[in-house]
Order: C-alpha cells, then structure tokens, then sequence
C-alpha cells in the first residue's frame, strides 16, 4: 500500500469519501487513506489522528515525502481529541473493532456537530456501532461487506438524517446482519454468517453437554433462535 495503491478495504473506504471533502481520518497509522483521497484530487484537507508514537511517526514520514504537509496535518491525540470544531466534515476510522471505534465516537460526541458523513469499516462487531448510530441521530445510509486475504471486513457509512430510516420489523437482526447488507447477501456476507452460525452451533453443542441450569438452557435457547433468525435471512 501507499498513497496511489490502497488495500481493496482502505480503497472502498476512499470511495465514500464526496469530493471536495474534508477529512479526519482517527487512527492513521501510516496515513495512506488520507495521501490517496488528496492524490486523488478528492479531499482538500485532511488530519491524521494518531494515539500511538510509531503510527504517528509514519504518518509523519508518509505526509513529508509526499509534501502534502499544507493539506495533510499528522497530529497526535486520542480519538477525535485531534479535531478542532468544524475542521472537517468528513470522518473516517477503519481497521479497529466495534467497540473501540464505538468508545472513540462516544467520547468525541462534541466533535461531531459540524460533521456530516461518518465512514466507518470495523473489522468486528459492526453491530455496535449501528446500534451507537441509531441511538444518536445518525442515519445509516449505505453499508459494503468485502472479502481481502481470506478475511471480511464491513464499511458502514452514516449521515446525520432520521436514525430509524434504514430498519423496519425485526431490527435485532437488521442491527446485527445490516439492513442494507442483508437484502444484498452478496458471497462475503455468506461467507462470514455461515462461518458464524458453525461457531454458534459449536456453542450450542457445548451447552447441551454442560448441566443443563437454567442459565445454561435460557443461553441455549438464545444461540438456537440467533441461529434459526440468521439461517433465514440466508435462506430467502
Ligand atoms: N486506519 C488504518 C487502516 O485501516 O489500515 C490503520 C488501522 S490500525 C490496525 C489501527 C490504528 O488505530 C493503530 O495505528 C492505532 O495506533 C490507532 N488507534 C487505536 N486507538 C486509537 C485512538 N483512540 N485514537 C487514535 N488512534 C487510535
């Protein structure tokens, strides 16, 4: 990767990037999403956002030899704590769990106001972060799943709108599956639930031998309904 080669996941990132955009992207590491979008012609200014001394450092060094510094600013800090008010319009946060990126969104609430496009890809746990969007004003408007290495990644991208839009009846399973992915079923989207049903079903055999408490039967149950719900997404 480098500033004119993406990964095919960074590069579906970039492509909801609108152009004339300003970006931070939190949690940088070596900068390439933001060097592309700017060679790219798309973005006309970006923050890299690094919490950690080495990824700062090669962000550093991407941006110099690159001489984007006047469009390009590298700043250390956690989370959107490296975002001035109204600095950009545009945040991306790709290659962390759910849950950090969640913790990351949570904390810099305040940082969001002027923001109009969240493009986040978590490479676990994406329901988190839909349920986190649903619950703070922000519509989820487009959702990708891809496959790269052998692993799958999802890209969810948000817009402040009406949270509720995307999601009608059994929202459990649109938060967890995604409303827009699960309509699609692309092969990375079976890929990944019939991966996590065999695990799931792996769970339920483990509880079946355990003492059957009624803990462990009400879990059991659980897991079996999780699995018949998904199995029919899968099956329509
Ligand atoms: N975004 C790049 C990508 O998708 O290829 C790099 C992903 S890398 C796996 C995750 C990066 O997030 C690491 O460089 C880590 O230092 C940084 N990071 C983790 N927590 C962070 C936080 N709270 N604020 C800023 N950066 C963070």
């Amino acid at each position: 990767m480098n500033e004119l080669q993406l990964s095919k996941r960074l590069e579906c990132v970039a492509n909801y990037v609108t152009e004339g955009s300003k970006v931070a992207d939190i949690g940088s590491d070596h900068a390439y999403l933001p060097s592309f979008l700017y060679h790219q012609g798309k973005i006309t200014f970006a923050i890299a956002g690094e919490v950690n001394q080495g990824p700062y450092e090669s962000a550093l060094n991407q941006v110099r030899k690159c001489h984007y510094e006047d469009v390009i600013s590298v700043r250390k800090g956690d989370g959107l704590a490296v975002i001035e008010n109204g600095e950009v319009d545009t945040i991306t946060i790709a290659g962390m769990g759910g849950a950090l990126i969640v913790q990351i969104l949570e904390a810099g609430k305040a940082k969001l106001s002027g923001v109009t496009r969240l493009i986040l890809q978590p490479n676990v746990m994406a329901d988190k972060i839909r349920i986190w969007l649903k619950s703070n004003g922000w519509e989820l408007t487009g959702e990708e799943i891809l496959e790269e290495d052998g692993k799958v990644y999802e890209v969810l991208i948000a817009e402040q709108g009406n949270p509720d839009a995307p999601y009608s009846e059994n929202k459990a399973v649109q938060l967890l599956l995604g409303p827009f992915l699960m309509k699609e079923k692309n092969a990375a989207f079976q890929k990944k639930w019939r991966s996590e049903i065999e695990s799931w079903k792996r769970i339920v055999a483990q509880f079946s031998e355990a003492k059957q408490t009624e803990e462990v039967k009400q879990k059991k149950q659980e897991f079996q309904t999780l699995i018949q719900n998904v199995e029919e997404v899968l099956s329509t």
